[in-house]
């Protein structure tokens, strides 16, 4: 079975195509990915106008692009995957408009999926993990734990009810000056710094369950921040750090408490090689990840985490996706629709900002 997956949910557009014969291993034959990261530059966020119509430009150069690599031609696809939400309405618009013009050109069928199950999937396309495992998704614009199931089986345990980390790492770098993605540059100053001069607060650490804040944080820093500067009139470099490394601290605190507690009610259930994997581009933290080995090793929980470049957006986990819900016997006709909202877990209560 050959699939052909397409992502332009938010800022990234992607083609790939996934081949999985009988119970092998899934192949990743080709993954394109063109983000729009320069576009946006100036505006300090992803523009959803724009994003809708640099989608539009790209899908066709990135389908082509994914079959030269891959070295199939298009009557060489068996069906085609899109993501149907949720996410940037005009940006899934013309993913799943494109998917529709294929598969109807092609005579072949249509698979819409799930964004976030794209994501949580992930480890069956890297590492074949069996049902069922923890996953948290800790990106931009996410932060939940699942328990997957199936392929369109997921346990909802909790989540941020606010900002992602990836959004709270963000905004840090943007108080402090340093460059954007934030990750990346508060990571690297907050290993020189010390993580003992500031205490941030890790909320809701005193509240049972697994929800998470992230927006406190930021607040938070931004009064350490503005202390400093009305004190000695502005920041050192050693400052700089020695926030960021605070800062981390707390998000890695948090991390590390909630998933202890998503682990507890995901062992209840007695799988027999339990598995807690991470995806998302807040997944690439060595310190976050250093954290969450040492939570299961104590458990005898496996970790994973899949390569980065399949943490984040891509149209590999789609077609994946597609790929296993096609195997459970279910596809799409032409009236599948866009969703800019679509909870993975339909019995979750109704969900707040962040938490999409
Ligand atoms: P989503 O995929 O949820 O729609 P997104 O596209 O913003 O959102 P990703 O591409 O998965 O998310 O990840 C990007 C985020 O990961 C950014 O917020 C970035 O700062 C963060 N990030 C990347 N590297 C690191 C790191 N080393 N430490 C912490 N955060 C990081
Ligand atoms: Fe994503």
């Amino acid at each position: 079975l050959t699939i052909l997956g397409l992502e332009s949910s938010c800022d990234d557009t992607a083609a790939a195509v996934v081949r999985q014969s009988g119970d092998n291993a899934p192949e990743i034959l080709a993954s394109i990915v063109h983000g729009q990261a320069d576009l946006h530059a100036a505006f300090g966020g992803v523009v959803p106008e724009i994003a809708a119509r640099a989608h539009a430009e790209k899908l066709d150069i990135c389908v082509e692009e994914a079959l030269t690599e891959s070295g199939l031609s298009l009557n060489q696809i068996d069906a085609i995957a899109v993501t149907a939400g949720p996410g940037l309405i005009g940006g899934v618009l013309s993913g799943v408009m494109c998917a529709k013009g294929l598969a109807t050109g092609l005579g072949i069928p249509l698979v819409g999926v799930n964004h976030l199950a794209g994501h949580a999937l992930t480890p069956r396309l890297t590492d074949q993990v069996a049902f069922p495992y923890l996953m948290l998704l800790v990106s931009g614009g996410h932060c939940q734990f699942l328990i997957t199931r199936g392929p369109q089986e997921f346990s909802r345990l909790g989540g941020t009810i606010d900002d992602a980390p990836g959004e709270a790492f963000d905004k840090t770098a943007r108080l402090l000056g340093l460059s954007q993605p934030g990750g990346p540059a508060v990571q690297a100053a907050a290993e020189k710094g010390d993580a003992k001069r500031f205490r941030f607060p890790r909320p809701l650490l005193d509240r049972p369950g697994c929800d998470m804040s992230f927006s406190g944080l930021k607040t938070a820093l931004l009064r350490a921040r503005d202390a400093i500067i009305t004190e000695k009139g502005g920041l050192t470099e050693q400052d700089r750090a020695d926030l960021c490394a605070g800062f981390q601290e707390a998000v890695v605190a948090v991390l590390a408490e909630k998933t202890r507690r998503a682990l507890a009610i995901y062992l209840e259930g007695r799988p027999l090689a339990p598995v807690l994997a991470v995806a998302g581009g807040v997944a690439a933290n060595t310190a976050i990840r250093a954290e969450l080995e040492t939570v299961c090793a104590g458990l005898e929980v496996k970790f994973t985490a899949p390569p980065l470049a399949l943490c984040t957006d891509n149209a590999a986990m789609i077609a994946y996706a597609g790929l296993e819900r096609f195997r459970a016997g279910d596809s799409d006709d032409m009236t599948l629709m866009a969703r800019p909202r679509w909870p993975l877990d339909k019995t979750a209560p109704a969900l707040l900002g962040g938490g999409k």
